[in-house]
């Protein structure tokens, strides 16, 4: 029988995750489908009851049920429950279990398909929202020799530094406010919604030179306004849709046990962007 699968959120006709899951469950020859699901707004819960009653085997969830997810999850991985978000639930033995890919994903993207491995470099995030907070326990995996966080509303990432200062493992970590920094980065990673909206966190030009990696988790048809200033002074840049394909493999792999080749399918989503 066709094993069932579903991102949830709301909006969700902008998803790009069910071609993304229905080329991964083609090259890989599982039998699955994979839908759209939009939930009420305060009806989460009740979709995931009836997604469980219906034999769903998992979903994917995006804004704004993320938290919801991590409420509603009855076991989570490590990097989920370090997250305090879910995008992934797989429904089996009786358990919802939440994780979270988004890390893994950012990661895999900026080590495997940039070719930039982060053990011993000087990282900078900005942001210390959801995705940032997501992707900590990933990145501080690979051992970078110093992170910082900088954010707009400071107290967020003081709190965020404080709850990872156990996992360091001897990286620096530390949080500043955008206007302290003072040296360039090896690799800085935009994880404000500050691009959503045209815009770029007050960081000084000074944070890049020419042998930074800025990756923007937002992606578009045409680089957003903090990878036009981050190459103005020198970087290279990245865009956030290796990030979205890496992290629904994460997921595929979570649910299927099968890890897909992405390569062809990110050159593919680039072209139609
Ligand atoms: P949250 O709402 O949880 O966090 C938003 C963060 O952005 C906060 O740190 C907030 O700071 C900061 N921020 C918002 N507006 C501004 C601004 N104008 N200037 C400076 N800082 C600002 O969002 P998420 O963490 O969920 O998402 C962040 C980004 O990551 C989004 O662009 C989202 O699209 C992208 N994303 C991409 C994914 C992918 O697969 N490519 C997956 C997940 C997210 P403060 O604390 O002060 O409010």
């Amino acid at each position: 029988m066709t094993d069932k699968y579903c991102v949830i959120g709301n909006p969700i006709a902008q998803s790009r995750s069910p071609e993304i899951h229905a080329v991964f469950a083609a090259q890989t020859g599982q039998d699955m489908s994979y839908e759209r699901c939009l939930a009420p707004i305060d009806g989460f819960a009740d979709t995931i009851r009836r997604l469980v009653a219906e034999g769903y085997k998992g979903s994917n969830v995006t804004a704004p049920f993320k938290l919801d997810a991590f409420r509603i999850a009855t076991r989570l991985s490590d990097r989920a429950r370090a997250a305090g978000a879910v995008n992934t639930l797989a429904y089996r033995d009786g358990e919802i279990f939440g994780d979270n890919t988004d890390g893994a994903g950012v990661v895999a993207d900026i080590v495997r398909n940039a070719g930039v491995p982060l053990a011993g470099k000087r990282l900078l995030v900005l942001g210390a929202g959801g995705a940032a907070r997501g992707a900590m326990l990933p990145i501080l995996a690979e051992h970078p020799r110093t992170l910082v966080v900088a954010n707009r509303t400071r107290a967020t990432a003081d709190e965020l530094v404080a709850q990872f200062a156990s996992l360091a493992d001897g990286c620096s970590l530390s949080a500043c406010n955008f206007e302290d920094i003072a040296a360039p980065f090896d690799v800085v990673i935009n994880a404000t919604s500050a691009s959503l909206g045209g815009t770029i966190p007050p960081i000084p030009a000074v944070t890049f030179c020419q042998d930074t990696l800025a990756f923007d988790m937002m992606y578009a048809k045409n680089p957003t306004v903090f990878m036009e200033f981050a190459a103005a002074h020198g970087a290279t840049t990245r865009d956030g849709l290796g990030m979205l394909v890496e992290q629904a493999a994460e997921a595929f792999f979570v649910w299927r046990g099968v890890r897909p080749e992405t390569q062809q399918l990110l050159k593919d989503m680039r072209s139609k962007l």
